[in-house]
């Protein structure tokens, strides 16, 4: 079968290797979609943290089930999507249910070979289905269900501020879940057509420009001078997230869903005197997949809107350096195999 393999930074190569085998307690999926993600796109770039090439790329994934062992409820034929993220089961997370933070975890087309092919082998117990659904919207489910994810750790609540920095895939994600949720959303970045798309498309009226010198001010005047009580990070910009905590009402919860490898610094008097909450949010967990999936169902959420260009397979290796720049106004991008 064919594989799209990135050799190393800046390099794809199509490949043929050997088809999967069909092994116990797993199914084969032949792809149909592929959503393209920051991680990729950081991947071929060479910034991603903690990757090895050569890597096939590709973790928000959909497609036909051809076989399977042991996938109860499930059928030949049908369209299915997976979390793509190989937990040990054994571990403390694991027995915890914080599958998403496993010790031993193996994300697909991260730490192992992803879904740039024709066939992927995945074990059974993460199929994931919906008869309403169809392979475009499966294949989102993932990406959504980061930004689900992170609205559940920050425990939102109805007419509450949150603030979401970055305004890509998984922050567009967040806005919509947290808009689920009855929240007053914010939406800050320094790319004004994604602002825009925000305010259009989304219809969030608190749109913010992280380059305004008066940024708290205006902060501030949204709030009514508390400021929002959820700040969340969904940009992997380093001087985003330190300024984050700036942002944040006394009382606050700030959570990173965006990762970036350096250090982060906080003043410690200043996260001391808003006895702030931080946390991370790492991944999703099935159950962040099934919440996605009754809100797709039932139209709270339309990510087919971020979809900004289309491809097929064959074209995918060259269009990832355009995708990376930013005056393309890429927001995702869906690979289409036949
Ligand atoms: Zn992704
Ligand atoms: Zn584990």
């Amino acid at each position: 079968m064919k594989a799209l393999v990135c050799t190393e930074p800046g390099n794809f190569e199509y490949t043929e290797i050997a088809d999967p085998p069909m092994r116990a307690g797993h199914a084969i999926v032949k792809i149909r979609k592929i959503c393209i993600c920051g991680t990729d796109l950081h991947a071929f770039e060479g910034t991603q943290p903690f990757f090895h090439y050569p890597r096939i790329l590709g973790h928000e994934l959909s497609g036909e089930l051809m076989d399977f062992d042991d996938a109860p409820g499930f059928q030949r034929g049908e369209a299915v999507t997976f979390l793509p993220y190989l937990n040990c089961g054994n571990c403390i997370a694991c027995r915890a249910g914080k599958t998403n933070c496993c010790v031993n975890l193996q994300v697909c087309g991260v730490h192992i070979d992803g879904g740039m092919v024709d066939y992927y082998s995945i074990p059974s117990r993460l199929l994931v289905h919906s008869n309403d659904l169809d392979l475009t919207e499966l294949a989102m489910v993932e990406p959504l269900a980061i930004g689900a994810h992170g609205i559940r750790r920050a425990e939102v609540q109805s007419g509450e501020f949150v603030l979401v920095m970055g305004a890509g895939p998984i922050g567009l994600a967040t806005m919509e879940f947290a808009k689920v949720k009855g929240a007053e959303i914010m939406a800050m970045d320094l790319n004004p057509h994604r602002l825009e798309f925000c305010k259009n498309i989304l219809g969030i009226s608190n749109i913010i420009n992280a380059a305004n010198p008066d940024i708290i001010e205006q902060i501030s005047d949204i709030t009514h001078g508390n400021m929002p009580t959820v700040v969340i990070d969904a940009s992997g910009n380093r001087k985003a997230i330190h300024s984050g905590l700036n942002y944040l009402a006394h009382g606050g919860r700030y959570i990173l869903i965006g990762l970036q490898k350096e250090e982060i610094m906080f003043s410690h008097p200043d996260f001391h005197r808003k006895e702030a909450t931080l946390m991370s949010s790492r991944n999703a967990t099935r159950d962040d997949f099934e919440y996605v999936i009754k809100n797709l169902v039932n139209r709270k959420i339309n990510p087919r809107s971020f979809i900004t260009n289309r491809v097929k397979f064959i074209d995918a290796a060259a269009g990832f350096s355009d995708w990376l720049v930013p005056a393309n106004h890429v927001i995702k991008v869906v690979v289409e195999k036949e």
